[in-house]
């Protein structure tokens, strides 16, 4: 492996530390699956209005934030879209063993 391989293998790793913290932390600060889907969205706000306005660092910590909150989607499910996609036929976002 090169150099700059190990390098970018570094980065991700430092990144996806970084974001598994953040998950831990925000499961804990809001456990469930309440709004999630609406939480991304607001993510995705505040990293757009960092990217516009902001030094990196905060981009960074918004940018780890969407990340979080779409796996939370994809972990946790999001409870207010489940009668929803149950009448259009729709699975829920989470299996009920997950
Ligand atoms: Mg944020």
């Amino acid at each position: 492996m090169t150099d700059i391989q190990n390098d970018m293998d570094s980065r991700v790793d430092e990144l996806l530390q970084e974001i598994k913290h953040e998950l831990a932390r925000a499961r804990a600060k809001f456990p469930g699956d309440d709004v999630t889907m609406l939480a991304l969205m607001e993510e995705v706000g505040e990293l757009a209005k960092a990217a516009f306005e902001e030094p990196r660092t905060n981009v960074r910590a918004e940018a780890v934030q969407v990340a979080v909150m779409a796996m939370r989607v994809a972990l946790d499910g999001d409870g207010t879209l489940t009668a929803w996609r149950k009448q259009k036929g729709l699975d829920p976002l989470v299996r009920a063993d997950a």
